[in-house]
């Protein structure tokens, strides 16, 4: 984050979400490229005639100028890369990026850190779901690259429990392992999810490919069905875990 040491820098940002601020201005929640999270307020935002306000709806990939101020960092200029107009046509795409981006918004705090895989993702997803490709695809491709970037990468080729392969048969995934457990161990632990095995390829198959490889596969409904509340209910495990622990509240409280 060498940016921040001047006065005034250039920033790629997507607008997460904004709320009023005083009388006129607009506080934005930003997913940056150049320092993760972060805040700025964008001043007479809330101004019919503003210039600026076009520019810093949610969903909108923006560049940004940013100065700092005594307390927050400041919006003195902002230009739109991307707006992905056809998201807000559509409910079901404005629903899905709204997902998408209260996903990253949840597992993220502002620590000044540049990550620029994230926020690659970030653009990448959402000019997927503005090109109307494949609504459930694009969303799970989403969560499990997010859980890699994330660094909560489900193990899905040994179990988690007793580190044996996993071979080709049903088996259960535990949410507190981050993974697949096999099926002797399954049997005897608490809280564990069963998993089909054709499920299982799907994840893994999904796991080590790139977006055009995955969206070769042709997964049928149940497999579709499992691999969504499955990874539905990761992330929730790992939110709440997440949110109890108080190391990561000092840092979203910071
Ligand atoms: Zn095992």
């Amino acid at each position: 984050m060498p940016e921040t040491k001047f006065r005034s820098f250039r920033v790629d940002a997507v607008v997460l979400r904004h709320s009023d601020y005083g009388e006129a201005d607009r506080l934005l929640t930003l997913y940056t490229r150049q320092l993760g999270k972060t805040r700025a307020i964008a001043k007479g935002a809330r101004k019919i005639a503003s210039r600026k306000a076009g520019h810093i709806e949610p969903f909108t990939h923006v560049r940004l100028q940013l100065a700092k101020g005594r307390d927050t960092l400041i919006v003195t200029q902002a230009d739109t890369v991307d707006a992905y107009l056809s998201l807000r046509d559509d409910l079901i795409l404005t629903s899905q990026a709204s997902y998408v981006l209260e996903l990253l918004d949840r597992f993220t705090y502002e620590d000044e850190t540049e990550n620029s895989a994230i926020f690659r993702l970030l653009t990448d997803t959402l000019s997927r779901l503005a090109s109307k490709a494949d609504v459930w695809l694009v969303t799970r491709y989403y969560e499990i690259r997010l859980l890699d970037h994330l660094g909560f990468r489900p193990q899905l080729v040994e179990c988690a429990n007793c580190g044996r392969e996993i071979q080709p048969e049903d088996q259960f995934f535990s949410f507190s392992a981050g993974g697949v457990i096999c099926s002797r161990c399954g049997r005897g632990l608490p809280n564990v999810n069963p998993i089909t095995v054709d499920t299982l390829k799907y994840l893994r198959h999904f796991q080590r490919s790139s977006y055009a490889e995955a969206s070769r596969a042709r997964p049928s409904l149940e497999v579709q069905k499992e691999a969504e509340s499955l990874m539905q209910g990761y992330f929730t495990y790992l939110l709440e875990r997440e949110l109890n622990t108080p190391g990561f509240l000092k840092k979203i409280r910071s």
